[in-house]
């Protein structure tokens, strides 16, 4: 389980890494809402602990584009603010849950216990939208009814564009998760593309409807929508 803490003061920072860690989480720390809003876009998380005053973009901020963007990771805000108005716009901004600082650690590993059993994405075997389907176990897609030829790479790709449907998924996460590629800065890039070529003409072309979109600048989105 990978924890992103979003949090400027050191102290609370490390205080927060020791603890998840001893209760054996992976803990990423983002010490601005910059770099918190980088990690979220370029990696997996299955939990975000975030704090709400942040220098540069604030937490809010970050939650809010992080939301509009389609990210389901469940967010935990950690606030000193106890004004009761910033966490309820928390809540309405699309966080899952509270905590005012200064907390009990306990509690706190209460609340990620919790948000994690209900943020877990069950691991589906039968993925669709719309008319597309896939069966992860036998490894088989079908759109239409028709059964597509992918091959190993094009189904990978295909499942994982499926396995986060309606959310825009980053170069970043397709050359870490897909080509299982960690190196920041690697040439994936064509080979991204090609592929993704590949699997427009299987998937996208014999059909009325493109499911594959492209969003200029950051990545590749599978939605009904245009
Ligand atoms: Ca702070």
């Amino acid at each position: 389980m990978r924890v992103l803490v979003v949090e400027d003061e050191a102290k609370v920072a490390r205080a927060l890494r020791e603890g998840l860690e001893r209760e054996k989480y992976e803990v990423v720390v983002a010490p601005s809402g910059e770099e918190g809003f980088f990690l979220v876009n370029a990696e997996e998380f299955d939990l975000v602990l975030l704090d709400l005053m942040l220098p540069g973009r604030d937490g809010l901020q970050v939650l809010s584009t992080l939301r509009k963007r389609g990210l389901q990771t469940p967010v935990l805000i950690l606030t000193a603010r106890d004004a009761i108005e910033d966490r309820v716009e928390g809540l309405d901004k699309g966080a899952d849950d509270y905590l005012v600082k200064p907390f009990a650690f306990p509690e706190l590993l209460a609340r990620v216990r919790a948000l994690l059993r209900r943020g877990r994405t069950e691991q589906a075997v039968q993925l669709r939208l719309a008319d597309l389907e896939m069966d992860a176990v036998t490894r088989k897609a079908r759109r239409g009814g028709h059964q597509l030829d992918l091959t190993a790479r094009e189904f990978e790709l295909l499942e994982y564009l499926l396995r986060h449907k309606e959310q825009v998924v980053s170069r970043e996460m397709l050359a870490r998760y897909v080509w299982k590629e960690t190196a920041r800065a690697t040439p994936l890039d064509n080979v991204m593309d090609v592929h993704i070529n590949r699997l427009r003409r299987k998937v996208d072309e014999p059909f009325d409807r493109n499911l594959i979109h492209t969003v200029r600048g950051v990545g590749f989105v599978l939605r009904e929508e245009e």
